[in-house]
């Protein structure tokens, strides 16, 4: 994990309705999401409530559309999601990718917009089984990397890595493949943007869960995750988000060690 607050982020995808919404409560009458920071992202139709009911999580959306006041039915510009209390998007999503036929293009040129728009953003970038079997996972997230990010770097910028297979399925690479696929991305960000992509955060998302969330966090690079399933109910998310504060502790407390440590030599 990376020197910030780690992000755990929540993807509602196709789930909820407003009933939904007293599991925002819940996680919030827990009170772990204040060591860490927390977003959840529920349908759109959720968006309104749901950033008037949470108090100290943060709202997003799952997708947005990169035109803005022009003919485009059932769509929804940045500028709409922000107004209606989102100050998140997730871009290039493989579901997004998949479905909607979405190209690299388009997933820059929705971030570019959402950014414009005051929205911090989150590019997925992730392979699928066939490229992993193949050896070829780092050529692929690392084109995809470099054509969905914005051209100029943005501190509202964060990258998922989320490997296709891994998503939903209840498989996650290995440690190693982690680490690795992190430092590539890191690498790539710095190359692109220099001292400024040093910073940015990289999440790890695919079969995150209360089970393994306090080991992925451990892995080198990994910054937070992404969580679909897991994060429909209070119950299954709080154990990740409390993973994520155990975490940020221990980061805190060999801080300040190393300082006493460094004071006395
Ligand atoms: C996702 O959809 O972004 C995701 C990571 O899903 P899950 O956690 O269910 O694998």
């Amino acid at each position: 994990m990376t020197g910030g607050s780690p992000l755990i982020v929540g993807n509602w995808k196709m789930n909820g309705t407003q009933s939904t919404l007293s599991e925002l409560d819940a996680i919030e009458a827990e009170g772990a999401h204040r060591r860490v920071k927390v977003v959840i992202c529920p349908p759109a139709t959720l968006i309104a409530t749901a950033a008037a009911v949470a108090k100290e999580i943060e709202i997003g959306a799952q997708d947005c559309h990169a035109g803005n006041g022009v003919a485009f039915t059932g769509k929804l510009s940045p500028a709409m999601l922000f107004d209606a209390g989102a100050r998140w998007v997730i871009v290039g999503h493989s579901e997004c990718r998949a479905c909607a036929g979405e190209t690299d293009d388009t997933v820059r040129e929705k971030a570019e917009r959402a950014l414009e728009a005051g929205l911090a953003v989150i590019v997925c970038v992730g392979e699928p089984k066939e490229a992993r079997d193949r050896g070829r996972e780092n050529a692929v997230v690392l084109s995809q990397l470099t054509a969905s990010i914005p051209t100029l770097a943005g501190a509202a910028l964060t990258i998922a890595y989320e490997p296709i297979w891994a998503i939903g399925t209840g498989m996650t690479p290995t440690s190693t493949q982690i680490e690795h696929m992190h430092a590539l991305i890191r690498r790539a960000l710095i190359d692109l943007y220099g001292a400024a992509g040093q910073s940015l955060p990289i999440l790890y998302g695919g079969s995150a869960n209360g089970s393994n969330a306090a080991q992925l966090l451990s892995i080198a690079g990994v910054g937070g995750l992404l969580v679909g399933g897991a994060s429909l109910s209070a119950e299954s998310f709080l154990p990740i988000v409390q993973a994520a504060a155990a975490r940020r502790e221990q980061q805190l407390c060999s801080v300040t060690s190393r300082r006493i440590k460094n004071e006395i030599n």
